[in-house]
C-alpha cells in the first residue's frame, strides 16, 4: 500500500508538530540530514527524547526510497530509481567527474510537460513536479550510497538539474533544494547548474528574486534558427531566439559576475541541426548574447524517436566553427551509456519505469 503523499515539507510539518519548540531546533534537524553520521531519527542526538519520538511517528526522515540502482561497467556511472511515497519512480545519476569527485544529475519533475521531440522524459507526459525535500533527498539519497562504499570518492561536488522534468516549471521547490544544499553542504553555487528549455517568464522572474542563489544557467538552445528551434521543441514562443538574446543581457547587467554566467546547450542531432550553416547561425546567436559558452551534447539515441547522433566527423567540424568564431566551445562527455544513464535520457525504458507508475 502506498503512503498518501504529504504536500507539507517536513519543516511546515515540524513546525506544526512542535509549534512551540524554539528555531535552532529545526536547524539542527537540518544538520542532521547532511552532516554524513545520522541514519536515521534515532541518530539524532541533538534532539530531546520527547522531539525524537514524536518526528520518528510523524516525519519521513528520507522521502524517497530505492527502487533500484544499475551499475554502469563503462564508467563510473549509477543510475538510481526512487519511489515516491505516492508510488512514482524517478531517476537520478552520479557520475565521476574530472576531479575524481561526483556530480549528481537530479530530478525537478516526473515526467515532464515540455515534450521536446528528441527527449525520452518528454514521452511521459508530466506526471507531477517533486517536492523541495525529495529533490533534497536525491543528494542525501547519493551521501548514503558512497557512505556504503569507502573504498571510493565520497566527495560530491557538483549537481546539476539536468535529469527528468523542467527546472523552471518548479522554480520555488528547486529554488528551496538548492537553498538547502547551499546552506548544510560543502557544495559551491558555482558547482550547481539548472539547465533549462528557457521559460522566459521565469528566466524574468529570477532577475528580481533576491533569494534567486547564484548558480549556473545552462539554456538548452539546440537550434539558432526560430522555426527549427520550434520544431524540435515545441514550446518555443514566438521571437525566442530575440527575447532570450534580451534577457541575457538583462542577466549579466543585473546579476552578472563570475558566479552568474549562461551556458548554452546544442544538442547535436544528425542532419537536423548539425550542418555548417547551422553552426555559423549558432555562432552569430551567440554573439549576440551576453555570453560566449556552448556545451555540445552529442545525442543518445532514444527508441523510438527518429534522431541519430551526429557523425564524430562532424561533431568535430561544428566544433571548429564555433571555436574559430571566438566562442567558449566544451563537449560533454557521455557517461553509462549502457545503463541508459545520460542526463536528459533519464527513465523511460518501458521495463524501467513508464509501467510501472
Ligand atoms: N528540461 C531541462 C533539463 C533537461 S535534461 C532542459 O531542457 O534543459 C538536460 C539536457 O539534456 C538538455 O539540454 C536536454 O535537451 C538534453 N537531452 C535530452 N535528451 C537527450 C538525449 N537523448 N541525449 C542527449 N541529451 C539529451
Amino acid at each position: 500500500m502506498e503512503t498518501k503523499l504529504s504536500l507539507l515539507s517536513r519543516k511546515e510539518q515540524f513546525q506544526q508538530l512542535f509549534p512551540s519548540e524554539p528555531s535552532y531546533r529545526w536547524k539542527q534537524i537540518e544538520t542532521a540530514f547532511f552532516d554524513g553520521h545520522a541514519n536515521g531519527w534515532q541518530d539524532v542526538q541533538t534532539l530531546p527524547k520527547s522531539v525524537r519520538e514524536g518526528v520518528e511517528q510523524e516525519i519521513l526522515w528520507m522521502t524517497v526510497e530505492t527502487e533500484q540502482v544499475y551499475d554502469s561497467k563503462q564508467s563510473q556511472t549509477f543510475k538510481a530509481i526512487l519511489k515516491t511515497r505516492d508510488g512514482l519512480f524517478f531517476e537520478t545519476v552520479l557520475m565521476e567527474n574530472r576531479t575524481g569527485q561526483w556530480t549528481i544529475c537530479v530530478s525537478s519533475q516526473i515526467g515532464c510537460a515540455m515534450r521536446c521531440s528528441f527527449c525520452a522524459t518528454g514521452t511521459m507526459g508530466l506526471k507531477r513536479s517533486l517536492l523541495s525535500d525529495e529533490i533534497v533527498d536525491q543528494y542525501r539519497f547519493w551521501m548514503s550510497f558512497l557512505k556504503a562504499r569507502p573504498e571510493i570518492s565520497q566527495r560530491i561536488s557538483n549537481v546539476v538539474f539536468m535529469g527528468m522534468g523542467e527546472p523552471m516549471a518548479n522554480y520555488e521547490n528547486v529554488k528551496q533544494a538548492i537553498r538547502m544544499w547551499l546552506t548544510y553542504t560543502d557544495i559551491g553555487s558555482t558547482h550547481i547548474t539548472v539547465s533549462t528549455v528557457g521559460i522566459l517568464t521565469q528566466l524574468d522572474r529570477l532577475l528580481t528574486d533576491p533569494d534567486w542563489p547564484s548558480v549556473r544557467i545552462a539554456i538548452s538552445l539546440h537550434s539558432a534558427n526560430q522555426e527549427k528551434r520550434r520544431e524540435i521543441i515545441p514550446t518555443t514562443v514566438d521571437d525566442f531566439l530575440v527575447k532570450l538574446a534580451d534577457w541575457s543581457h538583462r542577466y549579466a547587467e543585473t546579476l552578472g559576475n563570475r558566479k552568474h554566467h549562461v551556458t548554452y546547450e546544442y544538442l547535436l542531432l544528425n542532419k537536423v541541426n548539425d550542418g555548417l550553416d547551422e553552426a555559423k547561425e549558432l555562432a552569430q546567436f551567440i554573439r549576440s548574447t551576453s555570453s560566449g559558452k556552448i556545451n555540445v551534447i552529442p545525442y543518445n539515441p532514444v527508441p523510438d524517436k527518429p534522431f541519430e547522433r551526429s557523425q564524430r566527423e562532424c561533431i568535430d567540424q561544428f566544433k571548429n566553427i564555433l571555436v574559430l568564431a571566438g566562442l567558449d566551445v566544451t563537449e560533454r562527455r557521455s557517461m553509462g551509456n549502457d545503463i541508459a544513464a545520460a542526463c536528459g535520457q533519464l527513465v523511460t525504458t518501458k521495463k524501467n519505469v513508464q509501467e510501472r507508475s
